[in-house]
């Protein structure tokens, strides 16, 4: 057992929680496993829109999936497992193994968003890397990136 507290995290705000009291945009941990040799891998929730009130259109969802996935890789190399999209469309799952403190992961999700700024295109908009290449829209994923830094004090609020 790891004692989650002890990077950062509220215990409370780990696993299932009501989606009702949920306050996004917020990263929080879903879930996590340690592996025999103590190996950590988490789950984590990046909760972007109020579920039950507010959703991302399709095509948003599928480009910020994209240029996460892109920034992650970059900043994150092998502790990237996945990212992918809720299928309530809210927010994205992101896994990841031996990062969990969650200063570092606060600081790796800003990096990545800013760098979503800089892109003058969506990343692996190819029919090689990906399954619906045409349905990609950058402007509106820049702009949800500048939403979400724009609250970054709120990250750490969960509910
Ligand atoms: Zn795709």
């Amino acid at each position: 057992m790891i004692n989650i507290e002890n990077y950062g995290w509220d215990p409370k705000t780990v696993g299932e929680i009501n989606h009702k009291l949920m306050k996004p945009p917020f990263v929080r941990i879903g879930d996590y496993k340690i592996g025999e040799k103590g190996d950590i891998v988490i789950l984590l929730d990046f909760r972007i829109v109020q579920p039950n009130q507010k959703s991302l259109k399709p095509k948003l969802l599928h480009s910020m999936e994209h240029l996460l996935l892109e920034g992650l890789r970059f900043y994150l190399k092998d502790k990237l497992i996945n990212v992918g999209p809720m299928g309530c469309q809210t927010g994205f799952y992101i896994t990841v193994v031996n990062i969990y403190k969650k200063d570092e992961i606060l600081s790796v999700m800003e990096k990545v968003l800013n760098r979503i700024l800089e892109k003058t295109e969506v990343p692996y908009r190819n029919v090689n890397d990906c399954g619906q290449a045409k349905f990609h829209d950058l402007t509106p994923a820049q702009n949800l990136a500048k939403k979400l830094l724009a609250k970054k004090d709120e990250w750490a609020v969960i509910i």
